[in-house]
């Protein structure tokens, strides 16, 4: 087995791993990205909504909504500084019944706290001079002006040549195997058809589905004994026909899981979802990620609540992704769980466990902080 030293390892080159590569990078450190698959942002980086998020949901002052908010203002400047194309179309959070509407107040409440810019409440009405396409009984929305979406690959190609561009470097077809703590940094042993063991001051583990696992194989690291994954599909369908909205919408309904929303893409579909179905206790991945069109029932049901010009028939099933929990069913949701030395001392090691929405936007946040980490 050829060995040999590196800098600084990343395990994964989705969102995460791509961004804290170029984070390292961009401080001088001379990063090897080591992915399992053959090519970059296969998983769940594929697999979402692309939407620029606002930070309004996350409790305010968790890693949540603090990387959120960050985030995405790097995010807009990233993209209009490389070239990506991003669309701040902005989002009407709708709330169709006297309780929804209620707990309109309360939202915008945390939305002010987690310091999110131009978001305020509207009545029914200016919701529907917005969007005339709204049910007519929408009493209240939060409009807020800088949800967006983007070009997610585009930005992933862009942080990938940022730090190859700097001397990093990828290789495929790599997956990471295990681990021990040694002297002076952290050995890394890759599978694949060249199986190797490097040497490496830094190790981020940004391994999506699959980081609990690989922080576990890493003799010496944290074990995690009290954290247990649980996976929640999300399916999307599309609705036919001409685009009915310019903004995203989400519905007050459900607003913990953020509900059913519609988006109208890059490429002029209009998107529904996702929708959370939690996978059987003891599921892992690899994920079956074929979309049950029976699942259509509920999409019509959830939308028309605030779109009653859905046709039937319109929907057809799309794609689907799974959200890695380090919650169970019933449980509040949990915050990002990123570990570094300070946490569990072992230097040099960087665990990025439970990265679920809102980690695309608070992806070059993310990067930022586990570079500053080590
Ligand atoms: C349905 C859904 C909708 C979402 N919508 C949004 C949204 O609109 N906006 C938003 O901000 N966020 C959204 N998210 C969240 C966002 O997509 C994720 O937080 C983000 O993509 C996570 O990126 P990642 O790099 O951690 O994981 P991944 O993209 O899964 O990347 C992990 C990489 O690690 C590789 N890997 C795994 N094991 C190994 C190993 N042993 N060795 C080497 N490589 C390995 C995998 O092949 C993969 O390429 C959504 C998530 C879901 C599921």
């Amino acid at each position: 087995m050829e060995t040999f030293d590196a800098d600084a390892v990343v395990i994964g080159a989705g969102a995460v791993g791509l961004s804290c590569a170029r984070a390292l990078a961009l401080k001088g450190r001379e990063v090897l990205v080591l992915e399992a698959a053959s090519a970059i942002a296969t998983e769940t980086s594929s697999r979402n909504s692309e939407v620029i998020h606002a930070g309004l949901y996350y409790p305010t002052g968790s890693l949540k909504a603090r990387l959120c908010v960050e985030g995405r203002r790097k995010l807009y400047q990233y993209c209009a500084a490389h070239g990506v194309e991003a669309h701040r179309c902005g989002k009407l959070v709708v709330a169709v019944d006297d309780g929804e509407a209620a707990a309109t107040p309360a939202l915008l409440q945390k939305a002010l706290a987690n310091g999110v810019e131009e978001t305020r409440l509207i009545d029914g009405a200016e919701a529907r001079r917005l969007e005339p396409a709204l049910n007519p009984e929408v009493r209240v929305a939060i409009h807020t002006e800088v949800s967006g979406l983007f070009d997610s690959h585009g930005y992933f190609l862009a942080l990938q040549g940022e730090f190859e561009d700097r001397g990093g470097s990828l290789v495929f077809d790599t997956p990471v195997v295990r681990g021990a703590v040694v002297a002076g940094g952290i050995e890394i042993e890759t599978g694949g058809a060249a199986p190797s063991r490097i040497k490496a001051r830094t190790v981020v583990n940004s391994a999506g589905h699959q980081a609990l696992p690989v922080a576990r194989s890493i003799e010496g690291g944290p074990r995690y004994n009290g954290v247990r994954m649980s996976w929640v599909k999300g399916s999307y369908f599309v609705a036919s026909g001409r685009a009915a909205f310019a903004r995203l919408i989400y519905p007050m309904h459900n607003s913990a899981t953020q509900g059913l929303h519609l988006a109208i893409d890059l490429g002029g579909r209009t998107r529904l979802g996702p929708d959370a179905e939690w996978l059987p206790e003891g599921s892992k991945p690899p994920f079956d990620y074929e979309v049950d069109p029976a699942r259509a029932e509920h999409f019509y049901r959830e939308v028309r609540r605030y779109w009653p010009g859905l046709k039937d028939g319109a929907l057809s099933a799309d794609y689907s992704g799974v959200r890695p929990k380090i919650v169970g069913k019933g449980q509040p949701s949990a915050d990002f769980l990123i570990d570094g030395p300070e946490a569990h001392g072992v230097e040099g090691l960087v665990n990025l466990i439970g990265i679920e929405s809102p980690g695309l936007t608070s992806s070059l946040a993310i990067g930022e902080m586990v570079a500053g980490m080590v």
